[in-house]
């Protein structure tokens, strides 16, 4: 499943060819992707401009000339083509299957200024709704989510705040939603390896009694940031194959330090550990039992 870097390598695949262009025409091949497109929805794309796409967690947010929002996800397998001026490419693709079959084609936004952008999604477990902007803040697909992880109101102070007195693990609080938005099993694993700290410790032992931040708080929170910058600067990743826009590989899968490393040394230096996998409220978890305490 794609997280929160290749969503954001998608979006930034999108924008120069979606941002500030209007849709000419769009076609809905089907009425439903996870759930049902919504009510006219066609009519309701064609003839805006979008006037910004963004993305809050793993949803990108297209903002009409309407008022209206366009809220997109892409499930498990769900990727964009983008074809113009005869060439065509996949922002931040993903092989979940090994053919992208044209009959996996749902959605095919053709835009004003020639651009021809598909949502394909063999696995249908992607989704598209569109909401007044107005209402963007009780929509309930985002109303409970928690602060963008490379936010500036993601902070040791926040973090803390939140896991102050729980008595779950840091890697279970991590992939709360409601703590922090858009993480993932991968990067919760590779951030705790960076920050030398246990998955399995608790999460309350970031936060002093009173709940302020302490050191491990800090130290979390710019592990947390950086292995997310460093994810898309080399343009995400995927567990399989994953091609750029530019249809490079994206190398930083083979970066991984812990993530799917069962049996290896540890990288941390002068660490002579080897990578253990365990299981952790039913999701695999990559450690050293060694370094990180
Ligand atoms: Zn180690």
């Amino acid at each position: 499943m794609p997280e929160l870097p290749e969503v954001e390598t998608v979006r930034r695949g999108l924008q120069p060819v979606m941002e500030g262009a209007r849709f000419a025409k769009v076609e809905a091949r089907r009425r439903d992707l996870r759930w049902p497109l919504p009510k006219d929805f066609v009519a309701r794309l064609e003839n805006q401009t979008v006037e910004g796409l963004g993305r809050r967690a793993k949803y990108l947010l297209a903002d009409l000339s309407s008022g209206e929002v366009l809220v997109m996800h892409l499930g498990m397998s769900g990727s964009f083509r983008v074809f113009q001026g005869g060439g065509e490419n996949t922002p931040g693709k993903y092989h979940h299957e090994r053919t992208q079959h044209l009959a996996h084609d749902h959605v095919v936004f053709h835009m004003g200024n020639g651009a021809i952008v598909t949502f394909n999604d063999p696995r249908r477990f992607g989704s598209m709704k569109i909401v007044a902007r107005a209402k963007l803040d009780q929509e309930p697909l985002l109303r409970a989510l928690g602060p963008e992880p490379l936010g500036n109101a993601f902070d040791a102070a926040m973090l803390a705040h939140a896991c102050h007195g729980k008595k779950t693990s840091l890697k279970a609080a991590l992939l709360d939603q409601r703590i922090v938005a858009g993480l993932g099993n991968i990067y919760v694993c590779e951030a705790l390896h960076r920050a030398l700290m246990s998955p399995k410790r608790r999460a309350s032992t970031i936060a002093t009694r009173t709940g302020a931040p302490n050191e491990r708080a800090e130290r979390l929170v710019d592990a947390i940031k950086a292995v997310l910058n460093d994810a898309i600067k080399a343009g995400g990743s995927s567990l399989r194959d994953h091609r750029r826009t530019d249809g490079e590989l994206g190398m930083f899968q083979h970066n991984f330090r812990v993530y799917d490393r069962e049996g290896q040394p540890c990288p941390t230096p002068g660490c002579n550990g080897t990578i253990k996998r365990i299981v952790q409220n039913g999701r695999s978890t990559f450690y050293c039992p060694v370094c990180q305490k």
